[in-house]
């Protein structure tokens, strides 16, 4: 037992493995022209706000919202193309849904198994639920080293993959036959998270009926939703009601249940902004690559991924925040990434401001 006093009851009971995390930092960006998180910088048309808080001052705030989000499950359904005859269950951000899936799956020993570099809740939500994580690491161009994930797989028998497709941070989409390989040789269940399919231009979606250890886990946050905080995960009804039993009653709030019905209803708002965004992304590739010193990677997603000399990375992104633009510094969480930054795709304004701000911070 320990003894009274307060640091040593914590380090008794709290777990060694949460002790040894640091919380997930989120940098404080007031002021700043933000393009470190993948947002979607628009807002909507003053006519379609309007028309939403309309809609929102028929919440009956003083009830707890549906429990099975039935019509907000329906219209994702339609938007999303979930085949037919595959369910969906939502999470509080897909965040939400890694910790579900591992939470359903854990066991003293199990495995979770994801390439590195890639989304790092994965390993986060495999110690918080007391699994052990893999991460094998991708080929020098970020794409799959099929023979070494085929070879860990056999070896350690992970009970979830993780696939991010496109990946963060590397903006990727990874060779189709490989993930399907993947999916193939794995004894556990494979999740393909879809965070960024609106930007991919491709998705394993249509796939879902083929096999029946693969789901597929989407999020409405960079399609301009990130503050409702919505992500669903799609898949064969046998594995989803194994996983909505942990889901915590309520999880999907009334204002989220109305508003991404309501924007789902007005997709084409979305579209419209996605599209920009896309184009934007091949103008800001074009603008990195023609920079002395910068290497960018290519995107499929939101978000650019690129070098910059050696040894310079820290205090680039240093001089772009005393500049005022906000990006994400990768060098250092990962062999592959360093001298590595990641800006998001912002507005043409905004881009233009950080081309600048890049341009002056070299
Ligand atoms: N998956 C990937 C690959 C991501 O990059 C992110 C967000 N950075 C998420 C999932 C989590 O998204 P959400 O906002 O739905 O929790």
């Amino acid at each position: 037992m320990p003894s009274n006093n307060l640091i040593d009851k914590i380090s008794y009971w709290v777990r060694p493995e949460i002790r040894a995390l640091s919380a997930y930092h989120v940098p404080d960006a007031k002021g700043f022209i933000k393009l470190d998180a993948m947002e979607n910088p628009y807002r909507w048309p003053q006519k379609l706000v309007q028309e939403w808080q309309q809609l929102l001052a028929t919440a009956e705030l003083n009830r707890y919202p549906d429990p099975a989000a039935s019509a907000l499950k329906q219209e994702l359904r339609n938007n999303m193309g979930v085949p037919d005859g595959m369910d969906i269950i939502l999470g509080n951000g897909s965040d939400e849904l890694i910790q579900i899936l591992a939470m359903a799956l854990s066991e003293p020993g199990r495995v979770v198994l994801a390439p590195e570099p890639s989304f790092v809740m994965y390993r986060m939500i495999a110690s918080f639920t007391g699994m052990a994580y893999v991460g094998v690491p991708l080929a020098s161009d970020f794409s799959l080293d099929l023979p070494a994930m085929l070879a860990a797989i056999a070896q350690r028998q992970p009970a979830l993959v993780f696939l991010a497709y496109p990946n963060n941070p590397t903006g990727n989409l990874f060779d189709s036959a490989a993930v399907q390989q993947i999916i193939e040789a794995s004894p556990g269940l494979v999740v393909l998270d879809e965070a960024y399919h609106a930007f991919a231009g491709h998705s394993f979606m249509d796939q879902l009926p083929s096999y029946d250890n693969l789901v597929v886990m989407r999020t409405v946050s960079k399609m301009g939703l990130a503050g409702l905080r919505l992500g669903l995960l799609a898949g064969p009804a046998a594995w989803l009601q194994e996983f909505d039993k942990l889901r915590l009653p309520y999880n999907i709030n009334i204002l989220t249940q109305l508003s991404a019905a309501f924007a789902l209803r007005h997709r084409t708002v979305l579209d419209q902004q996605t599209q920009q965004i896309c184009s934007d992304r091949e103008q800001l590739l074009q603008a990195l690559g023609d920079m002395e010193g910068i290497s960018p990677y290519p995107s499929r997603a939101n978000f650019i991924l690129f070098r910059v000399p050696a040894d310079r990375a820290r205090a680039i992104f240093a001089a772009l925040k005393e500049r005022g633009v906000l990006i994400k510094c990768m060098d250092g969480s990962s062999p592959a990434l360093s001298d590595c930054l990641r800006v998001t795709v912002g507005t043409a304004e905004e881009n233009a401001a950080f081309v600048q701000a890049l341009q002056d911070s070299l």
